[in-house]
């Protein structure tokens, strides 16, 4: 089983090994997505599904000898790794927001892999710098986000990991802008709805706003309408009551899209609110978008009145990792400031310093980021714009919209169930209307039947206490078409009449 070991290591044995193993690889990732069609979306109990099925399956300590041969390799990915995953890429995969991917997104990903460059510095791979800052600039035109967004304003977008890493840096952002206008770090206070992702919290404990999940002393989570989006009144008042406390709002996050029902906070009301404190605030606050899931929805010119109000804000992400056939991760992060963001991140070593950096002629992403180091991720993004074309993705994303408004009738057109939130793009919120206990007999059903992946979330219940359980429905993988969203619905429909007997 071993074709070579480290001591009689050959790069042109290794070369040709690597050639050959590439190509087998890709057989078999082709050969994985080919068998996504009929594969069970969960993985089974006792063979891979249960806490350690995996651990026990694999040996305790590493080998002493390498040069073990690549086929073992694969052969161990399709036999012990493949079944224990839960199929992200399956077309009936609905659960949570989708992670999607395509294949021109892993071709590029694998080229990133292979040429494996730092690009932290422009200096340290001008192709890594020049790229994501064209990148960022075609998909500022794709979404139609406005011009102050672009590297030929004074603004520009970086490609971070994740939403929640965005999220972080224009907080740090917003703290420094803070600061340098006198502010007392002390009196920052952070603003966003009960209904924004938990990012937002975790982001106020790293910049140390917040001891916890739990401290509310400088984060106000703001109380959502009966359509789940910010009331921009309380969202008045708390920045007037926090000005009159003496205390400075720094940081307001609207969402375009929550995690739990896809619901669009009012962006418009929310700058003109921060417009109106003027002069009464310490600092103006400076108001990130986070547009994760519901961004990619940008795409499509019909859906850019969800946008509304974004020409006002300092900061939006959006994750094509979610929605845009980007596979993860890769988030896009835009500043209308860049200069705000590399004032507060920027810390210049030594050994970093180089002409180009020092006389301020090119970007440097590191100033832009929490790491140093970054990876090529705009390959990814050049290969899927290329392959795609504006056209392939606002297909993409429409497909999954038609698919989530034919649920939608159905579900409305069901006795048993009703819808537990409006749908804005592509998520549909529902429950059983005989109850909570019912909603989740229907939920267990349906997971031990492993054919189709949902997940869940708690709605607060209109116009009374306590909440309601929902069952989530996010169309929006690369593959699924209406024949699966079919078999969605007979799915339901079974476990839903399990759940009733
Ligand atoms: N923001 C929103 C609205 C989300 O829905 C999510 C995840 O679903 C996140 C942020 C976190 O995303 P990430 O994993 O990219 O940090």
């Amino acid at each position: 089983m071993h074709d070579s070991t480290t001591e009689d290591l050959n790069i042109g044995a290794e070369i040709k090994a690597f050639r050959a193993a590439g190509h087998a690889l890709v057989d078999q990732l082709a050969s994985y997505w080919a068998s996504l069609e009929t594969r069970d979306v969960s993985p089974a109990p006792g063979e891979g599904g249960t806490p350690g099925d995996v651990l026990r399956a694999l040996p305790e300590a590493p080998p002493e000898q390498g040069g073990e041969a690549y086929d073992a390799l694969l052969g161990d990915l399709d036999r012990l790794i493949t079944p224990a995953l839960l199929h992200w890429q399956s077309p009936r995969f609905f659960g949570f927001f989708p992670a999607n991917a395509s294949f021109a997104a892993i071709l590029g990903e694998f080229a990133s892999a292979g040429l494996n460059v730092n690009g932290m510095n422009w200096a340290t791979s001008p192709a890594a710098t020049e790229l994501e800052t064209r990148m960022l600039d075609w998909f500022a035109d794709l979404l139609a986000l406005p011009e102050r967004f672009r590297s030929t304003s004074e603004g520009g977008g970086v490609i971070q990991g994740t939403a929640s890493e965005a999220t972080l840096v224009a907080l740090c952002a917003a703290r420094a802008r803070a600061v340098d206008a006198g502010v007392d770090p002390a009196s920052l206070c952070v603003y966003t709805s009960e209904q924004a992702h938990s990012s937002v919290l975790k982001a106020a404990m790293i910049a140390g706003l917040a001891s916890g999940p739990e401290d509310r002393a400088r984060v106000r989570l703001i109380e959502t309408d009966a359509d789940l989006r910010m009331d921009a009144g309380a969202l008045e008042h708390a920045m007037r009551v926090d000005v009159e406390g003496g205390r400075a709002p720094a940081f307001v996050c609207a969402t375009l899209g929550t995690t739990g029902t896809e619901a669009v906070d009012p962006i418009p009301e929310i700058a003109g609110l921060l417009d109106a404190l003027g002069g009464d605030a310490p600092v103006r606050p400076w108001l990130h978008v986070d547009a994760a899931y519901t961004g990619a929805a940008l795409v499509c010119p019909e859906h850019r009145g969800l946008a509304r109000g974004v020409e006002r804000a300092d900061s939006i992400c959006i994750n094509p990792h979610k929605w845009l056939l980007v596979n993860f991760d890769c988030d896009l992060f835009w500043v209308a400031d860049r200069a705000a963001l590399v004032r507060a991140l920027s810390v210049t070593p030594e050994y970093l310093r180089n002409d180009a950096s020092d006389a301020g002629a090119v970007i440097d992403y590191r100033d832009w980021q929490v790491p140093l180091g970054r990876r090529m991720r705009a390959l990814k993004l050049w290969f899927v714009a290329r392959r795609y074309g504006a056209e392939g993705m606002r297909a993409h994303v429409r497909r999954h919209v038609e698919l989530a408004k034919a649920l939608e009738a159905r579900v409305l057109a069901d006795d048993r169930f009703e819808l537990l939130a409006s749908r804005t793009t592509s998520l549909v919120c529902l429950g059983l209307r005989a109850g909570d206990n019912a909603t989740q007999r229907a939920l267990d059903e349906l997971g031990a039947g492993r054919r189709v992946f949902v997940s869940h979330t708690r709605v607060p219940s209109v116009g009374g206490e306590g909440s309601r359980l929902v069952i989530r429905i996010a169309i929006g993988a690369t593959l699924t078409e209406a024949r699966h969203v079919d078999e969605l619905w007979e799915e339901l429909s079974r476990a839903s009449d399990a759940a009733l007997a």
